[in-house]
């Protein structure tokens, strides 16, 4: 380990962004360069822990200490060895990540943790640059074939093991481009679509294939790729949104998030010229206090919007750990995106009793309730403040409360996958009822994180080669360590 005292010398930095009045004339991402000789101070201050607690927050176990030491000492390749040992796609990681690992940070006890998350981004963009990430397909061919359906990161993971694995992978896609929610839910000013396709051509040089355009639902269809492959993972993530469940939510107006930050991403892929829901000097209303709900904010505000109010039903979080939430848990505090900082409104301990609308049928207001959270037979629950229901203004609303769980469209009947109450399939070592279906990401575990999307690829990777070959070499995470906590994306 280089600079054993960085974290003395050094103070935690990150790069600057951009002005709030002029990024949200674009949708390019945020943040400024960082300068190779910072990047290196911000190595410096890991302090190489007897006992990283940075892994244990990382759910793909990344190897941390060792890549920052890397970094520090200049050895590129050493640096994206240890990611990729880890990781397939640090590039996205390193730009969206809630960066669990740099919440159990040992510096955090009593400092501001190392600055993992752009120390990962900057292994991988050099790495890039330097031409050290080059395809490398297998050198030898096992002759069995697998069909990977959806390819959001916890398909493209998967894909990118078994390929590795010499097995023949084809990712069945229903959306006309690769990427599934980094691609159509994540706007450019968080993860620019370049960062996708710059992978994707890689994994396609080194043998994936990619069929777009593809929705595979019915039994049919179903029944001919069990025929022709043989193991299939499903990883079509959990689309199915929750609905508020109040009187008007049929206004003209009133749309689910993706509905908005889907077409978006369409507009700046060039799929379509306009986002037939636009923003443009409309009341807003974000109801979700979540990732999802920030992203409606920043493209709101990109849209022109004239207000944008977000509204949450638990209460406003501390901005310090209080003692119930010590450190390395993650810490349950004030969270300010980068889309907040672009302004909006935001309200915390609100009800959403009812949308009003006009004889055309489009909505034009909410009624809303203040409430107070109280603890009753050992459970928090709320109860509504006397007096204080009144009903906002609001020409255009999202509803970003997260979701149920996997489309409800017959694909995991069509597969025999057999599914629980709660409507995620049942799944022992990511296997499904059907023992040549296995399963990964959202769609197995629920809404979740992009880190955990590409981890449940990986693991899913090797039980299906060890399905088809009897045992595999596959990288598998270490979970006798400790047992990470997931976080969930809102
Ligand atoms: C708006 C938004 C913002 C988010 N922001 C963040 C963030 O900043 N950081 C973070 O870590 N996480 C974030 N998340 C969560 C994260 O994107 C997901 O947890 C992750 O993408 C899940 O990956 P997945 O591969 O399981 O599923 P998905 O990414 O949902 O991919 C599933 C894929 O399957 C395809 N598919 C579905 N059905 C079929 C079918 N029948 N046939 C063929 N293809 C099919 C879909 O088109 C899609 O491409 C966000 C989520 C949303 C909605
Ligand atoms: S916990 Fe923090 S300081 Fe310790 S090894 Fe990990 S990144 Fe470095």
């Amino acid at each position: 380990m280089g600079a054993k005292e960085g974290f003395i010398q050094f103070k935690r930095e990150t790069p600057v962004s951009r002005d709030p009045k002029e990024r949200i004339g674009d949708y390019k991402e945020i943040y400024e360069p960082f300068s190779g000789e910072k990047l290196n101070q911000q190595a410096a201050r890991c302090m190489d822990c007897g006992v990283p607690f940075c892994h244990n927050g990382c759910p793909l176990g990344n190897v941390i200490p060792e890549f920052n030491d890397a970094v520090y000492n200049q050895e590129w390749g050493q640096a994206i060895s240890i990611l990729h040992s880890t990781n397939n796609f640090p590039e996205f990681t390193g730009r969206i990540c809630p960066a669990p690992c740099e919440a159990s940070c040992v510096l955090g006890i009593n400092k501001d943790p190392v600055a993992i998350e752009l120390i990962e981004k900057n292994i991988a963009e050099k790495a890039y640059k330097l031409g050290l990430i080059k395809a490398n397909p297998p050198e030898k061919r096992s002759g069995k074939k697998v069909a990977v359906i959806g390819s959001g990161p916890a398909g493209l993971a998967a894909s990118d093991q078994l390929n590795q694995a010499g097995h023949e992978v084809t990712l069945f896609e229903k959306d006309a481009k690769v990427g599934g929610l980094l691609r159509y839910g994540i706007p450019d000013f968080k993860l620019e679509k370049w960062v996708i396709d710059r992978r994707v051509a890689l994994m396609q040089e080194e043998g994936v294939i990619f069929t777009t355009n593809t929705e595979i639902g019915n039994t049919n269809q179903a029944e001919e790729i069990l025929k022709a492959f043989d193991a299939v993972v499903l990883s079509t993530g959990a689309a199915h949104p929750r609905s508020l469940n109040i009187k008007g939510e049929n206004y003209k107006g009133v749309h689910f998030a993706m509905e908005f930050l889907g077409k978006q991403n369409q507009v700046i892929g060039g799929e379509i010229t306009e986002n037939p829901i636009s923003a443009k000097g409309k009341h807003v209303i974000v109801i979700g206090g979540g990732d999802t709900g920030s992203d409606c904010i920043g493209t709101s505000n990109r849209h022109g919007a004239a207000s944008i109010t977000q509204l949450e039903l638990l209460p406003k979080p501390p901005k310090q750990r209080n003692n119930l939430n010590p450190w390395p848990e993650w810490p349950m505090t004030l969270k300010t995106s980068s889309s907040h900082e672009e302004g909006a409104e935001r309200i915390f301990s609100i009800l959403t009793k009812e949308f009003t609308g006009n004889e055309a049928g489009e909505v034009t207001g909410l009624t809303l309730v203040d409430i107070e959270w109280v603890e009753k037979g050992g459970r928090m629950t709320f109860e509504e403040i006397p007096g204080s229901e009144r009903t906002v203004p609001c020409d255009l609303a999202f509803i970003a409360i997260g979701y149920m769980g996997p489309a409800q469209n017959g694909l995991l009947e069509a597969f025999g996958a057999e599914t629980l109450e709660n409507s995620l399939p049942k799944s022992k070592n990511y296997q499904s009822t059907n023992p040549k279906v296995f399963l990964a990401g959202d769609m197995r575990r629920g809404q979740s994180l992009v880190v955990w999307a590409i981890s449940e690829g990986r693991e899913t990777a090797v039980k299906v080669d060890e399905y088809l070959m009897g045992t595999s070499s596959l990288p598998q995470k270490d979970v006798s360590f400790f047992q990470v906590e997931e976080q969930i994306a809102g």
